[in-house]
């Protein structure tokens, strides 16, 4: 039976944070340091993983704007020269954890769009395919991750997107059934993994890579950022 959003599952970059401005430096620190100085293998790293570093675009859908660590060390192995899979991952980690942070800005209004929500009354958590820790380590230096009753990233234990299993374990954690879940993101996967769970509402966002055409036919509503979500959420009673 849909009823009223109780609880809001964000995605991290691309919904809270700025993608494009806050990942683009940071994805040329760790190709540089994982090129150990080479100018045109960091400039490989950064293509194969869909990043212009030109232009400062990264690609939607692509390896470094929604893939996990493992799955951006697998494609980078060949051209690094290493089978070891697990090191680089964690090195390609170790790099995004050490900078991401710095380079975090966040989406307009994100504070104030918060503090709405959870003066609401409704429960908060974020699902991202960063590691938890990075996850972490960014909210805290925004100062906002008292707000959030869950925070998973793909290392946390509940599988990683598209599947269900980071939205049942937010359900899990503030006690909410799925319909009475919204889930916001700005790539197909969260939207997917919304669908899979059998969230109550699904929600595409437009700051990050992901473009309305792609989004729109996995999404109730697309908006052009989270601020919009408070007026959404008020009048939504069930698809
Ligand atoms: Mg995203």
């Amino acid at each position: 039976m849909a009823g009223p959003i109780r609880g809001v599952l964000f995605d991290k970059d691309g919904t809270l944070i700025d993608f494009q401005q806050s990942w683009g430096p940071v994805m040329g620190l760790v190709a540089d340091e994982l090129a150990r100085g080479n100018g045109d293998l960091a400039e490989k790293l950064l293509h194969v993983g869909g990043h212009d570093p030109v232009s400062g675009r990264t690609a939607p859908g692509s390896l470094l704007a929604a893939g996990t660590a493992v799955e951006i060390a697998e494609a980078w192995a060949p051209l690094v020269g290493t089978e070891d899979i697990t090191a680089l991952a964690a090195a390609v980690d170790a790099g995004f954890r050490r900078h991401g942070p710095d380079y975090a800005v966040p989406v307009p209004l994100l504070r104030e769009t918060l503090d709405i929500l959870e003066n609401r009354g409704l429960r908060l958590g974020v699902a991202t395919s960063d590691c938890e820790g990075a996850a972490r380590d960014g909210l805290e230096r925004l100062g906002l991750i008292t707000l959030f009753d869950f925070i998973c990233g793909y290392d946390t234990g509940h599988g990683v997107k598209p599947g269900p299993g980071m939205v049942i374990g937010f359900c899990t954690t503030v006690g909410l059934d799925p319909t009475a879940v919204a889930v916001v993101g700005d790539n197909t996967h969260d939207l997917e993994m919304a669908r899979a769970a059998g969230a109550g509402l699904r929600v595409g966002v437009l700051t990050g890579t992901g473009r309305r055409a792609e989004l729109e036919p996995l999404a109730d509503v697309i908006l052009p950022g989270i601020a919009a979500l408070p007026a959404v959420l008020e009048g939504w009673t069930g698809r």
